[in-house]
């Protein structure tokens, strides 16, 4: 049986994820569970609290009809403690799917998930498609929950791993005591198969939150071993309790293939085009430049928040030829770029401004005339002047964001073979 529940959180109480482990800890008592899924839907849903990620719980056991009921019992009771209801966007959604009714509807799944990653859903759809799999929702409030309950139930590889750590009780909301200096050598210790512990360029720790939620800090990897090799490093305040989640984190699955003709607002994509508009900064400390392909051309934008990457943007020019990784945002439709990969570098010269008879220095004198040596007086015409080839700042290869302006989905360069 699979139990898939979001939206029980606001920003200021509570976590789907916690709310997760605690009926994990309880349901482990008689059932045998999978490891529990957090999954990420589409980015760019609007009324998300913090990153779009719903929980997914699987009762491994073959369950008769009176476990069953007691199973939903269980999990109802426990959303209903557990739930911000109050908030005015909580609104939080269960779904309940059998074991066959998975197996059997498994396409429609994986075509549900991947609409819900690229796409922002209706609720009623959702009840649609929840109703033809042969599960049943329970909604409280507008329900909105039960899209990324179903979409949690529904993901298909490729996973990572996250190892979320829970603060006693009598902590949430204070301030979080996490040492620095055992984050960053916990990092370089479990270094490739741990991600996003530590920004080095912003100098900051990545795997606790800011908000006062129930959750410690969570190391994102790939390997379980590592993240629980990972989590020991970690040094400060005591963790009550903590769980690993299979999940998305990481996988870049919010992402594909697009023409630009086909883009449209609020999804994900990757782009192939040649520059042609020169990258420039717009206010707010933004950097801009166009992509053109054989279908279109669209704006990219590397926002102020990506700090140091928009210099390796800025290193661009017209001809270069790159693929952009990002989601489109609406107005106007542009794509926010998490990722680039630079895949061949224009060739650019510059004037060799020395006379070519005399070696003297050369002055324009305008589009018409070329250019003048100021010590033998003779005009030389532009195409009579070198060429010299600049050497690029630039090279071949992927460059990201930092950490701190990363996604939850969007995959770090340092995973890039690791996980297709
Ligand atoms: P947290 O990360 O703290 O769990 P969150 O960022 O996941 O919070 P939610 O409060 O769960 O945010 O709100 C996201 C809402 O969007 C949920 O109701 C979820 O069901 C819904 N949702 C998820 N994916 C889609 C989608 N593709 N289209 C429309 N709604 C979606």
């Amino acid at each position: 049986m699979f139990i898939g529940i979001d939206d029980t959180d606001s920003r200021e109480r509570f976590c789907t994820t916690y709310l997760a482990t605690i009926l994990y800890d309880i349901l482990k008592d008689t059932y045998n569970l999978n490891i529990p899924k957090l999954i990420r839907l589409n980015p760019m849903v609007k009324y998300k609290t913090r990153g779009n990620g719903g929980v997914c719980l699987e009762i491994l056991d073959n369950l008769d009809k009176k476990d069953k009921e007691e199973i939903k019992d269980i999990v109802i009771k426990a959303v209903e403690k557990y739930s911000d209801l109050s908030c005015e966007n909580t609104n939080p959604g269960i779904v309940f799917l059998d074991k066959e009714n998975f197996k059997k509807n498994r396409e429609i799944l994986k075509n549900y998930y991947r609409e819900a990653l690229f796409n922002i859903l209706p609720l009623d759809y959702a009840e649609k498609v929840i109703k033809k799999v042969g599960g049943e929702f329970i909604k409280y409030k507008k329900g909105y929950g039960i899209i990324g309950a179903l979409g949690a139930i529904s993901s298909t590889p490729p996973y990572t791993y996250e190892l979320l750590a829970y603060r006693e009780r009598s902590k949430w909301g204070k301030k979080r005591e996490i040492d620095e200096r055992s984050v960053i050598e916990m990092d370089k210790k479990t270094f490739p198969y741990t991600f996003d512990n530590y920004d080095y360029e912003n100098k900051k720790i990545l795997i606790a939150p800011n908000t006062p939620c129930p959750v410690l800090f969570g190391i994102r990897g790939i390997k379980i071993k590592s993240l629980i090799d990972a989590y020991f490093m970690v040094k400060g305040e005591r963790a009550e309790r903590f769980m690993i989640f299979k999940t998305n984190h990481g996988t870049d699955v919010h992402l594909r293939y697009l023409k630009i003709k086909d883009i449209y607002p609020n999804t994900g994509v990757i782009v192939y085009g040649y520059i042609v508009e020169k990258p420039k900064d717009i206010e707010g400390g933004h950097v801009i430049f166009k992509v053109s392909d054989d279908t279109g051309a669209i704006d990219c934008v590397a926002y102020e928040p990506t700090k140091g990457f928009r210099d390796v943007i800025r290193k661009l020019t017209v001809g270069d030829y790159i693929a952009v990784y990002g989601t489109v945002r609406e107005k106007p439709l542009t794509i926010n770029i998490e990722k680039i990969k630079v895949l061949k570098l224009e060739d650019i010269y510059k004037l060799d401004k020395k006379c070519p008879y005399c070696g003297g220095t050369l002055k324009a004198k305008g589009r018409k005339v070329g250019y003048k040596c100021r010590k033998c007086k003779k005009i030389v015409g532009y195409e009579e002047i070198k060429k010299i080839k600049v050497e690029r700042d630039i090279k071949i290869g992927f460059y990201e964001v930092p950490g701190v302006a990363r996604r939850h989905l969007s995959k770090p360069i340092q995973l890039i073979d690791l996980i297709k």
